[in-house]
């Protein structure tokens, strides 16, 4: 079954971890083995043959690139222009990838269109679709930078990420979006740019959900009904997302599966963490909306963890193959897995680009 994961951090696994996507998850983990600089290092679970092997034909893939003041203890670039200079990489990466046919950069409903045809043909080593997200929006200098990152192809957009950023405040921080944040909704919305409510914290999300009138998804979030955390959606918040017809990407992060989750320390099997998890999230969503429409998949899967903190019965990205089945044995039918798995986020594109 084609799948549409619509959160990976391709780019940064290129630029900062040093992983070139082309090769075999076996292969990866094997030249990292005895490094330690990264918690998962010797661990990914993402690679080009992975996702052709798991029929993830198209992705929102990121750029990313934190700008931190000098109290701010988070790992970070000293100025915005910078964090821009780190984004530019991350897109030189795409574009390489994209000479070499690995990938597709999808910008239009013509082109989402010519690839999903692609992929129902036989042909050989199909290069995978990706749409241009920024997670986080601190390397926007000032509105002309995104109106470059837009002419470059970026489709999509978060505010925010960890901590207080220049536009909104991420998890783990407390605050709202200012005027700064105000104008970039703005510019967000004249764009047609899509907004990604993922990583706001409460006040930047109520505060962004009444100033901003264009489209808002979130590309990897739970619910906070099952792990208290900030980073997680309350179910008001999951109604007002659902009410602004968004769709919800699942995340196979296991600190946001589980309660008590230690990093570096639990272990996935000992604390339960499997594709069961995320199909109670796709449940809870689905009973809050009352049909199959506002939940999709946004793994974040080489979001910086691998096997050490995903669920015990993904090994690669092409494990996402059995979540049709595990769905099934839940009563969902054909047509609501297909929703869940590429079409609810599919439609939503249609309507967006439409
Ligand atoms: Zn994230």
């Amino acid at each position: 079954m084609f799948i549409f994961d619509v959160h990976l951090d391709l780019s940064m696994n290129a630029m900062e971890w040093n992983r070139d996507l082309r090769l075999p998850v076996s292969e990866i983990r094997e030249r990292e083995k005895g490094m330690t600089d990264k918690p998962d290092r010797g661990n990914n679970t993402v690679s080009f043959p992975a996702m052709r092997e798991g029929h993830v034909g198209l992705c929102v893939a990121t750029q990313i690139a934190r700008y931190v003041k000098k109290n701010n203890p988070l790992p970070g670039w000293h100025s915005q222009h910078q964090a821009w200079a780190q984004t530019q990489g991350q897109l030189a990466w795409y574009k390489a990838m994209e000479n070499e046919g690995e990938m597709v950069q999808i910008t239009d409903l013509g082109g989402l269109d010519n690839h999903l045809q692609l992929w129902q043909s036989e042909k050989e080593h199909k290069p995978i679709g990706y749409i241009l997200s920024l997670e986080g929006a601190d390397s926007i200098v000032d509105m002309g930078y995104l109106e470059r990152s837009y002419e470059a192809g970026l489709r999509a957009i978060g505010p925010a990420h960890y901590g207080p950023g220049i536009y909104a405040h991420g998890t783990d921080s407390v605050g709202g979006i200012g005027a700064k944040g105000r104008e970039l909704l703005k510019k967000i919305e004249e764009l047609n740019l899509i907004l990604d409510a993922t990583h706001l914290c409460d006040m930047s999300f109520w505060e962004t959900m009444t100033a901003y009138n264009g489209p808002v998804w979130a590309s990897h979030s739970l619910c906070r009904k099952f792990v208290d955390h900030n980073r997680q959606f309350t179910d008001e918040q999951l109604k007002e997302l659902i009410q602004r017809e968004a769709v919800i990407g699942m995340v196979l992060d296991a600190w946001m599966m589980v309660p008590n989750w230690v990093r570096r320390k639990s272990d996935p099997k000992a604390m339960g963490v499997s594709l069961e998890i995320m199909a109670d999230n796709i449940d809870h969503i689905c009973q809050l909306a009352g049909n199959t429409n506002h939940v999709g998949i946004g793994t974040d899967l080489d979001g910086g963890f691998g096997t050490e903190q995903g669920p015990y019965d993904v090994d690669t990205i092409a494990d996402l193959q059995k979540i049709p089945e595990l769905l099934s044995k839940r009563g969902y039918t054909a047509s609501d897995i297909e929703n869940i798995t590429s079409q609810n986020y599919l439609n939503f594109l249609r309507r967006v680009w439409g």
